[in-house]
């Protein structure tokens, strides 16, 4: 698909922010290429963070639900009906100093770029922290989550651990004492991280329980999980304890290496956008997505920001004469 003719518009990355923008640049005639990753690891793949979840249910449209890598596929082949082309590449090189904008795939070091673009829209996404664990990916979906507001709803009754000793923690397990029967926070150390007021609320919280000093070190089930192998950091005392939920939420991580140099960043690596729009802070480069917002998180937020995203670019690139 190489080409020597300059895009109207490069989209880098598949999730549902770029799919959306893909479906609406695609609609208004703008041809889009959508690169759009290549497997490289369990948490790395086209189609994003939906791609790692079982059932979806709060995304608007499907009142039974739908399975994430389903309605990512779904989010494809419309891109594609509209006529946008999508590569399955990763993007190995940017330069976005001067315009048109050039993109590699492959070798970084080769002079010539792989594509040139009048406009490019980021959404690379984020990732979920990890906790390294050999079972963890073979779970997810299956007891192990990294979003309370996807799945708290499956865990009705039951007992669940929450990792982590941060903000998100904290959130995520009292957001979960509305489903749980019982959540206990796991945390590495013996003080949390998190702000005073969450900490006050999650003590305060009947329903939540602590293991301090503690890390998860084995992830027990064979379909769903069935229970978890807990160190006490302090003894070296392991246990086996019956959770059947594990939310994993030691923070995330936004998909902006590649963009080191060339977009502003805030201090946690996530792309600044112009409020109320995506516009980064090089004109004709948008951001959408995971990839810019660390407060949201969510599947249709992301789609949400794509449409606006594909409509910023289809302005600007008409304010260019293109
Ligand atoms: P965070 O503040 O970086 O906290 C991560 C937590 O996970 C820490 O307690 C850390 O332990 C623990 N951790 C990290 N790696 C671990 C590992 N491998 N194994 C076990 N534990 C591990 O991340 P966050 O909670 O996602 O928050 C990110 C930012 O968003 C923060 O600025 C936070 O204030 C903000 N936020 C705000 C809200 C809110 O205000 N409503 C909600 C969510 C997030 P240590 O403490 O030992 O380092």
């Amino acid at each position: 698909m190489t080409s020597n003719d300059v895009r109207d518009v490069i989209i880098v990355g598949s999730g549902p922010a770029g799919l959306t923008a893909a479906i609406y640049a695609a609609r208004a005639n703008l041809s889009p290429l959508v690169i759009e990753g290549e497997p490289s690891s369990t948490s790395d793949q086209p189609g994003g963070q939906l791609m790692l979840t079982t059932e979806v249910e709060n995304f608007p449209g499907f009142p039974e639900g739908i399975m994430g890598p389903q309605l990512m596929v779904d989010f494809r082949s419309q891109a594609q009906r509209f006529g946008a082309d999508i590569l399955t590449e990763k993007v190995s090189r940017v330069d976005f100093s001067q315009r048109p904008f050039s993109i590699w795939i492959g070798d970084p070091d080769t002079p010539e770029p792989t594509f040139q673009a009048h406009s490019v829209i980021v959404s690379t996404g984020a990732q979920s922290l990890m906790l390294g664990l050999p079972d963890e990916y073979r779970l997810i979906g299956h007891g192990v989550s990294t979003c309370a507001t996807c799945d708290g709803f499956f865990f009705r009754d039951m007992e669940i651990a929450v990792v982590g000793g941060g903000d998100s923690a904290i959130e995520e397990a009292t957001f979960l004492t509305k489903f749980a029967s019982k959540v206990t926070i796991i945390h590495r150390r013996g003080e949390l991280r998190a702000s005073k007021i969450m900490q006050d609320r999650a003590f305060a919280n009947e329903k939540i329980d602590f293991l301090w000093d503690s890390v998860v070190v084995g992830i027990n089930g064979e379909t769903t999980l069935e229970s978890l192998e807990i160190e006490h950091l302090p003894t070296g005392e392991r246990s086996t304890q019956p959770f059947r939920g594990l939310f994993v939420a030691i923070g995330h991580k936004p998909n902006t290496d590649l963009f080191v140099g060339q977009l502003e960043m805030a201090e946690n690596g996530y792309l600044v956008t112009e409020p109320g729009s995506t516009r980064t802070n090089v004109e004709g480069v948008f951001a959408a997505g995971d990839v810019q917002d660390d407060t949201y998180r969510q599947a249709i937020t992301a789609a949400g920001s794509g449409c606006m995203a594909a409509i910023d670019a289809e302005r600007w690139l008409e304010t260019q004469g293109h």
